[in-house]
């Protein structure tokens, strides 16, 4: 099989839970990654960890991606020994029933299935309510002895190479965007003769059904002049994907720009310049409003940041199997890496 660049960190990450409230085997991992190329990392209170390159330039860049997966959370246990769980972040109820779990608790993982009642499919829709884990405890004695509300539960589905270079992963959404950010940082360390500004990544944590705390928090520590929210975006090149509103985002098609009023113009155009100089196919997400990204919480801080939205294609977004292609990936990676790397010392990202 074709090997490619990024794969064996996102196998690495996604091999590790990072629910919200419970990122710190990812950002361990993160931190460790980033050491290794940047002048200092840094964490604050959150849990997000912060590698910087050339700290003390005048114009500073920064790369975020979210390492935060949603998941569940216990509520209670019931009774009969049965957990019971509300969401966290954008779960899709339909898409856990059946699915076996990994409840993380003060004392490591316990598995878990989620029930369902036996025959047809039922018509109606199902509901958070309806979820439960069965742990095989007995009675609800036995299972709070291994489980405590606030516990966070994740798939225990991992990383599967499909065919060709596409991939199947639990919260490829976004700890692929994760590896693509540690990624360029590498090529950026290697290239670093070429660097005019100073480059700050960050592996931020509560993306997921929060309040974009983690990036917001980050980019008011680092008041950058420009940034780029790294994550992914839906592919539509599926069955019953409409492409009418937002374009026809495609796998394997490259990296995807952003159109929507959080995104800065010139940070586009940079974009596509970088693109052009390393040969990188482009696509565009038509999301006029906002990007339901950390790109629209960091745009608005401070005086302002210049920001770009840079999507990696991906089916099947908040289910248990999301897919990506490894190429895209890879080709994310190289254009935010030569976007920062071509930067001049002095940019300017004002339209008029
Ligand atoms: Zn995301």
């Amino acid at each position: 099989m074709k090997a490619f660049a990024c794969e064996s960190l996102l196998k690495e990450l996604i091999g590790l839970p990072t629910p919200g409230t419970n990122e710190d085997a990812g950002q361990k991992l993160v931190r460790r990654r980033l050491a290794a190329v940047c002048d200092r990392v840094e964490t604050d209170i959150y849990g997000d960890v912060l590698g910087v390159v050339n700290g003390k330039a005048p114009t500073r860049v920064l790369l975020a991606a979210h390492v935060d997966e949603i998941g569940l959370m216990v509520s209670q246990v019931d009774a009969q020994g049965f957990v019971q769980v509300n969401l966290l972040g954008g779960s899709r109820p339909d898409a856990l029933v059946g699915q076996r779990m990994h409840i993380h608790t003060a004392k490591g993982p316990v598995l878990g299935v989620i029930g369902r009642k036996p025959g047809e499919a039922p018509k109606e829709e199902i509901k958070t309510a309806d979820l439960y884990l069965d742990i095989g405890a007995a009675s609800r004695a036995e299972a709070e002895k291994l489980v405590r509300p606030g516990d966070t539960v994740t798939c225990t589905c991992g990383f599967d190479r499909l065919g060709g270079d596409r991939v199947a992963g639990r919260g490829l959404d976004d700890r692929a965007g994760v590896a693509a950010v540690v990624r360029a940082m590498e090529i950026i360390r290697r290239e670093r003769r070429r660097l005019k500004v100073a480059v700050f990544a960050l592996s931020n944590v509560q993306e997921e059904g929060g309040r974009f705390r983690g990036a917001a928090v980050s980019a008011f520590q680092v008041m950058p002049q420009a940034a780029l929210a790294v994550d992914v975006c839906y592919a539509r090149d599926y069955p019953k994907m409409e492409t009418r509103l937002s374009g026809d985002c495609k796998l394997s098609g490259g990296p995807t720009l952003s159109l929507s009023l959080t995104v800065n113009r010139a940070v586009n155009r940079m974009l596509e310049a970088a693109a052009k100089a390393k040969k990188i196919p482009l696509q565009y997400a038509v999301e006029p409003t906002s990007t339901g990204t950390d790109g629209d919480a960091i745009a608005s801080v401070g005086p302002g940041v210049a920001t770009g939205v840079v999507s990696i294609p991906c089916r099947y977004v908040h289910s248990p199997s999301e897919v990506i292609s490894l190429a895209d990936l890879d080709q994310t990676a190289e254009l935010i890496a030569e976007f920062v790397l071509r930067m001049p010392a002095k940019p300017d990202f004002k339209p008029i």
